[in-house]
């Protein structure tokens, strides 16, 4: 991280919450449930899927794991209940991944239950290394009770081909994604190109063993080697899909539908929208100067 970074990510605090709600709205639904359904039904106008997600991470306590529980249960059936084409996506640690990977998965296992009878999918994100090893075992023993769970692999990991090979044999649904968090470079790649093509070999990986893939991601010379990947290996839009963020691109997801892809977009919602925006933007300062580039852009 540069000095200038450094100086920038520790005046995060002090900037005052409007100017900050400015800085995030763009990329933040809002903080109620109806303002996500709002924005997913405009989106679904335009021709895309969604994804929703409830802003958090790291509870501490087993009270406020199942709140959230509480809270995707609802978001599930607003989702239903609206008729969209969108599911949820839920991180570890917001459902108690740091007490317990006994709670998470119970979190998970009635999630995944509630979704099935809406007939919609659920998400396994995917945090920083330390918790990569529980949420792959979380996600193995959810994937043998039910069928509508995916998980989220990140190039960025050295391990991820060897936990690719090590998933068990049947259907498999990964987003793959670079990955946010900033590793330490004995356990990651750390340079763009290097990042890029284990993402493009992941993929290939996981389509040789069958896998459905969402492609996350917004780099567009990558998703043109993704798009010949797709091609090349004749696979219908039953296989693939490309996730993109809210906010984050859209003339790239109009060419990419256009094109005939299908483009799903996450659309982040909650109070917690600060606090999670100040600890995305610590973890990872590349972000921070994409939302500085993009507001004063725009
Ligand atoms: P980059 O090379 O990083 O970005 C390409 C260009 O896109 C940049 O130059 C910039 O102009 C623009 N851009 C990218 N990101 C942003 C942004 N946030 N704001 C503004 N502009 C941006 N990571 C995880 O570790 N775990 C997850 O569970 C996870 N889920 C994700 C779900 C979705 C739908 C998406 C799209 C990403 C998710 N990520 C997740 C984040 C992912 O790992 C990358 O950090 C992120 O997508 C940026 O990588 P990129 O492939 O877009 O390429």
């Amino acid at each position: 991280m540069s000095a200038l970074d450094q100086i920038v990510l520790s005046t995060l605090p002090l900037i005052p919450t409007p100017i900050m709600r400015r800085l995030a709205g763009r990329y933040i639904a809002g903080e109620r449930l109806d303002e996500a359904i709002a924005r997913l039904q405009g989106l679904a106008s335009e021709g895309h899927a969604g994804v929703i997600d409830l802003l958090g991470e790291d509870v501490r306590d087993e009270a406020q794991a199942r709140k959230v529980l509480h809270s995707y249960t609802a978001a599930a059936d607003a989702v239903h209940a609206a008729r969209l084409d969108a599911y949820v996506s839920v991180k570890p640690t917001h459902v108690g991944l740091e007490l317990s990977e006994d709670l998470a998965f119970d979190i998970y296992h009635q999630l995944a239950g509630h979704c099935a009878g809406l007939g919609q999918f659920l998400r396994v994100e995917m945090e920083d290394h330390a918790t990569t090893e529980r949420t792959l075992r979380v996600f193995e023993r959810l994937r043998r009770e039910h069928h509508n769970v995916g998980i989220v692999l990140q190039s960025r990991l050295l391990r991820t081909p060897v936990d690719i090979e090590a998933l068990a044999p049947g259907p498999l649904d990964v987003r793959m994604v670079k990955g946010i968090y900033l590793e330490p470079a004995e356990i990651a790649h750390t340079a763009p190109g290097a990042i890029r093509d284990a993402y493009l070999a992941c993929t290939a990986q996981l389509f040789d063993r069958g896998a459905t893939v969402s492609l996350a991601t917004h780099d567009e010379v990558m998703a043109a080697d993704l798009i010949k990947l797709v091609t090349e290996r004749g696979l219908g839009t039953d296989r693939y899909e490309f996730q993109v963020l809210l906010g984050v691109r859209e003339p790239l997801w109009k060419l990419w539908k256009d094109d005939g892809h299908r483009v799903r977009v996450y659309v982040p919602y909650g109070p917690e929208w600060r606090a999670y925006s100040q600890r995305r933007l610590r973890k990872n300062p590349q972000l921070f100067r994409h939302v500085v580039r993009d507001t004063l852009r725009f």
